[in-house]
């Protein structure tokens, strides 16, 4: 199965995309975590992309679109894969469509999660993630058992760079300007499934089972 999950910034992608992995033992792929892998690393990658990340900028897509080819070129994605922050643009969309074409593969569905605006801040600016194992938190809807320590791994939690009220409000501009055509995009393939991700987390892996099952 492949799978692209939209959505705007908050929107839960990752969780959702984390649990769709786990349980279809497809690779679950975010270009954010692999942008993110690429600054820690500092690999040109990684330092071409950190100022746009840092001012809620997309990466161009240049070099975000070489990055994804190249990740899904790997044996593990021979099997499936899902698509966590990919495509953002009409652009990389189309990119992806020829790079399916050539490999004689297509993306099977586009999830779109849904959650009002007024969730979306309130879940950004309480976020928390573990620099060192990944996991993330929330400081209102989902805190760790001790105040700022990370349950799994007990390292200390941090905010993200991209968290800060003035950045998510910039994002989600850049969302609604260049990713939310993604949606008619794919809603004329006939392949766009809506999720409601405003309640807790079982309640949207319900509708998603439906969806993929
Ligand atoms: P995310 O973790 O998905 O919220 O992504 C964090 C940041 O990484 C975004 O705000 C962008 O700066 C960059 N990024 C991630 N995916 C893409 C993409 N497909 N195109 C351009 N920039 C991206």
């Amino acid at each position: 199965m492949r799978i692209v999950i939209l959505g705007p910034p908050g929107s839960g992608k990752g969780t959702i995309s984390g649990i769709i992995g786990k349980e279809y033992g497809i690779v679950h792929i975010s270009t954010g975590d692999l942008f993110r892998y690429n600054i820690r690393e500092k690999t040109p990658i990684g330092l071409e992309a950190k100022s746009y990340m840092d001012r809620g900028d997309l990466v161009p897509d240049q070099i975000t679109i070489a990055m994804l080819e190249e990740r899904v070129g790997r044996p593990d994605c021979e099997k499936g894969f899902l698509l966590d922050g990919y495509p953002r643009t009409i652009e990389q969309a189309e990119a992806l469509d020829v790079l399916m074409q050539n490999k004689g593969w297509q993306i099977d569905i586009a999830l779109n999660v849904c959650v009002p605006e007024t969730f979306i801040m309130k879940r950004l600016a309480g976020r928390r993630v573990c620099p060192q194992c990944g996991a993330t938190y929330n400081v209102y809807t989902q805190p760790p058992k001790k105040s700022g320590i990370c349950d799994a791994c007990g390292a200390r939690l941090v905010q993200r760079p991209d968290d800060t009220e003035e950045t998510i409000h910039h994002r989600l501009e850049t969302y609604e300007e260049s990713t939310k055509p993604l949606i008619d995009f794919y809603e004329n393939k006939g392949i766009l499934k809506n999720v409601d991700n405003r309640g807790a987390v079982e309640e949207t892996m319900a509708q998603v089972k439906k969806v993929l099952n």
